[in-house]
Parts: structure tokens; C-alpha cells; sequence
């Protein structure tokens, strides 16, 4: 079935979840029965769609949007936008699969969804960016809904681009209401949703460590990223007394063996949009790695020493090479903030060597998760505060940690959270479809 290169991702995701699969369909045959495979690897509805937009010199430009509904058996459609030049459908749809099976293992009811485009928002000035959006929202705004289809920002899509998206939608159809999440905190955002996926990520290596009695306190961690996921998550480091030494972009790594400068990076890429490299002007004592001096097959971050690894860019980030290099060096726990950002083969390293890894479907919950608590604050037209929603965070990451580990457990390995996570949301999805009848 692999005739199309562009589906790579999703094949590769596909394959990993089967795999897993494998020893719950000798003790429950039943789900074969109902097909549950060939149903769930499909998506419910697929849409494409044109997206023409004026830049600042008045030429017509065209993009391909897409959103992908995955799977509703468990709530309405809930995944984020990518904006990246990198994204093809088959992007979308790796990232809508795994999606299911993440907002599973939240417990909360949110089905699985997906979308985004291959427009790059690298060197846009604001204008182009809102003309972008608003003109992504004119097809989009008809397939979305907050009871049917809810999305929320990804990799290029922050609270800037979910406000001209939210403004779009509220002019298109006269309806304020909670469509999209991620939204700024003065017009029906949630405290704590910005930070939740790269909390969620510290918390859920937390809970690993904590298995075996060690904390997170002393520990150097590897961050790769320098966006959303990774910024957090150094911030979340920090407050647990560990030292992040580390933080990448698209151009390059920052290598900062004092800890990296957290206001720093958010000035160079929160507020200025700048490429890490201008990081050093500030920081002479740190160091710039420049992609082109990158090792073969691998990514600097990953060859620096250090105890702990947190993934936070994009998907297949860390590969073998990466992977035995680490192994070497000592880390024994990563918690992927990203994802898929791992490869198979660094997967299987991993596996292996029995450390502690947190797949992203289970580690990088936290950010669905308080979607879904945005969602439930604004239909019942609450505002709840920080500390609320990070104990809830914090309490969802510790189940979702449990569930992954009881059910590797139940199933005859207890250090694989990889088939514990697959297993446990495969069949909370699987169960619901079952339930639902043939569709
Ligand atoms: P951002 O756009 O905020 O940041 C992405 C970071 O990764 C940037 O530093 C970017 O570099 C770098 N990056 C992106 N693509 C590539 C690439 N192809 N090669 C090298 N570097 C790259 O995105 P997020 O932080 O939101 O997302 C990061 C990851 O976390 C993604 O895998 C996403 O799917 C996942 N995730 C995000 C959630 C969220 O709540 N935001 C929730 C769950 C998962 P540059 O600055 O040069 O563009």
C-alpha cells in the first residue's frame, strides 16, 4: 500500500500503532470483526482547498489548505493548523491519526482532527499574515463548528494567527463563539494554554522519573525547538530545578552550557521573529551550530551530554544515529514535546535500552487537553484561573501516565509506553465505534 511517497508519515505512523495492536487483537479478537482497522485509518471527511491571498505588493498568491476529520467517535473533531511550507496532505493526515489516539488517552470528549497549509509564514509582514488568514477562513468556516470541528494553532500557528482566524469566522457568521482555541486571553482564551504542551511534556517526564524515584532536580536537558512547545518547557525546567542547556531552530542550535536564557529566546522569538543565530550577540559564552555543520543523519542538540531529552520542533527530528549517541552519553528519559519527532529506528533504540520514553501522543496531551478545558470555559461562559487549570493539567498528564503504563503492563511490558499509549487509546476510540454501529 505504500504507492504514494507523500503519505510517508502517515504510513510510518500508521505502522507503528498496528504494531502495537498486534498482542490486544490475540486476546480480543472481536475488534476484527467489527473492522476497526480498516475504519480507523481512514479518515471520516477530507477537505482541500484553494487559498488565494494578496501580498504587500499587491501580486495574488495561491496556497493549498486542508483540514482533515478524522475520527468523531469520541467528541467533535479537535486538532491543530500547521502553517509550514513542508505541509502536504499526507502531513495532515499522520498528524490527524495520531491525534485520535492522543485526545483518547485525555479522557476528555474530543475526537481527532487536523489541518493546515504549505503557506510560509517565515519574512510575511502582519498584513500578509492576516490577509492569509482571513482568506484560510473563507473556505474553512464552513466545515468547523464548536460542537462539530474546533481547531487550534500548531507549528506556525500562534495566538497572532487564531485571532485574524477567530476574527474571520465571527465576521462570516455573526457568531462569537468558541471555534478555535488557543485564543488571546482577553477574547475567550484560557490561562495556562499557551504553556500546556510544554508543561504537560516536563510533567509527564515527572511522572516517569518519579516511577523510579528520581527527580527532574539537577538534571541537563536536551530541548530542541524554539517555538511554543520548546519555550515552555524550558520554563516548566527551570521552575523543577532542572538546567535546559539547549534550543534549535530551522538554521541552527544554541548550545548554552549555563542554561539557556529563557527571556532571551522569548524576545528573539516571541516578540522579534528572528532566527536563533542573534541569540550569541547577547550570550557570547554560548554557541551558534549551524545546520550545515549538523552530523551526518543527525541533529546537534542530540550530541550534546546531557541527562534528559525533550523533542519540541517537528517530526522525525531524532534518528538512529541520534539516538545511539544519546544512549551513550547516559540520557535515560525523553519526553517528546513534538510530534513523532523520533524515528522508527531511534523508537526501537529506545525500546531497547528500557529508559524512560514518553511518545508524544501521550507526552504532548497537556496542549488538547486544555483546549478542551478553553472549550469548557467557554460554553459555560467561565474563566477560570491559572492554578485551576494547571492542577488539572498536571492531574491529567499523572493518568495519562498511568494509563500508559498499566496497560504495558497488562500486556506484558511494563517499560513500553509506546503499546501502553497505543493500546489504551486504540481502545477507548474502538470501543465507542462499536457502540456506535457501522459508519
Ligand atoms: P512553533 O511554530 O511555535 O515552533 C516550531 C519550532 O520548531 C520552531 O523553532 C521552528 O523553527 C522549528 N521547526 C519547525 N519545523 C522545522 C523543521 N522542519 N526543521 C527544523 N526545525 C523546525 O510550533 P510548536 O512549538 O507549536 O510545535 C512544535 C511541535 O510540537 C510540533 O511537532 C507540533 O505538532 C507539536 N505540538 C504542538 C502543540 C501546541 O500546543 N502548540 C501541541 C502538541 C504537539 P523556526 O523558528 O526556524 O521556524
Amino acid at each position: 500500500a505504500k504507492s504514494s511517497p507523500a503519505q510517508s508519515e502517515f504510513y510510518q505512523a500508521t505502522e507503528e500503532v498496528l504494531e502495537c495492536l498486534r498482542p490486544l487483537f490475540e486476546r480480543a479478537p472481536h475488534y476484527l470483526d467489527h473492522s476497526i482497522i480498516e475504519r480507523i485509518v481512514e479518515p471520516e471527511r477530507q477537505v482541500m482547498f484553494r487559498v488565494s491571498w494578496l501580498n504587500d505588493a499587491g501580486q495574488v498568491k495561491v496556497n493549498k489548505g486542508y483540514r482533515v476529520q478524522f475520527n468523531s467517535a469520541l467528541g467533535p473533531y479537535k486538532g491543530g493548523l500547521r502553517f509550514h511550507p513542508s505541509v502536504t496532505s499526507g502531513t495532515i493526515k499522520f498528524l490527524g491519526f495520531e491525534q485520535i489516539f492522543k485526545n483518547a488517552l485525555t479522557g476528555l470528549p474530543i475526537g481527532g482532527g487536523k489541518g493546515g497549509s504549505d503557506f510560509d509564514p517565515k519574512g510575511k509582514s502582519d498584513n500578509e499574515i492576516m490577509r492569509f488568514c482571513q482568506s484560510f477562513m473563507s473556505e474553512l468556516y464552513r466545515h468547523i463548528g464548536p460542537n462539530s470541528d474546533v481547531p487550534a494553532g500548531d507549528i506556525g500557528v500562534g495566538t497572532r494567527e487564531i485571532g485574524y482566524l477567530f476574527g474571520q469566522y465571527k465576521r462570516l457568521t455573526g457568531r462569537y463563539e468558541g471555534v478555535l482555541t488557543g485564543k488571546g486571553l482577553s477574547w475567550g482564551g484560557s490561562l495556562g494554554r499557551k504553556e500546556a504542551t510544554g508543561y504537560g511534556a516536563v510533567y509527564f517526564a515527572q511522572n516517569m522519573l518519579a516511577a523510579r524515584n528520581e527527580t527532574l532536580s539537577g538534571k541537563t536537558c536536551l530541548v530542541s525547538g524554539a517555538g511554543n512547545v520548546a519555550i515552555y518547557t524550558i520554563e516548566k525546567l527551570y521552575e523543577l530545578g532542572a538546567k535546559p542547556i539547549s534550543c534549535s531552530d530551522s538554521q541552527g542550535t544554541i548550545h548554552d552550557p549555563e542554561g539557556i536564557d529563557l527571556d532571551l529566546l522569548k524576545q528573539l522569538k516571541e516578540v522579534k521573529r528572528v532566527s536563533l543565530e542573534a541569540y550569541v550577540n547577547e550570550r557570547p559564552d554560548a554557541h551558534y551550530i549551524s545546520v550545515r555543520d549538523y552530523p551526518e543523519n543527525g541533529h546537534a542538540v542530540w550530541h550534546l551530554q546531557g541527562d534528559a531529552a525533550f523533542p519540541s520542533a517537528t517530526q522525525n527530528e531524532l534518528t538512529e544515529v541520534d539516538a545511539r549517541v544519546m544512549l551513550a552519553n547516559g540520557v535515560s528519559c525523553v519526553s517528546e514535546g513534538a510530534n513523532m519527532p523520533s524515528t522508527t529506528e531511534a523508537v526501537d533504540l529506545f525500546l531497547e535500552a528500557k529508559i524512560d520514553y514518553g511518545p508524544g501522543k501521550a507526552a504532548n496531551a497537556g496542549g488538547v487537553a486544555t483546549s478542551q478545558l478553553e472549550m469548557a470555559q467557554n460554553s459555560s461562559m467561565e474563566r477560570w484561573p491559572m492554578e485551576k487549570v494547571d492542577q488539572k493539567l498536571q492531574q491529567i498528564m499523572s493518568d495519562i501516565y498511568q494509563q500508559c503504563a498499566t496497560t504495558a503492563e497488562e500486556f506484558g511490558e511494563p517499560t513500553n509506553l509506546v503499546l501502553g499509549a497505543n493500546i489504551a487509546g486504540f481502545r477507548k476510540v474502538a470501543d465507542a465505534m462499536i457502540e456506535q454501529g457501522v459508519t
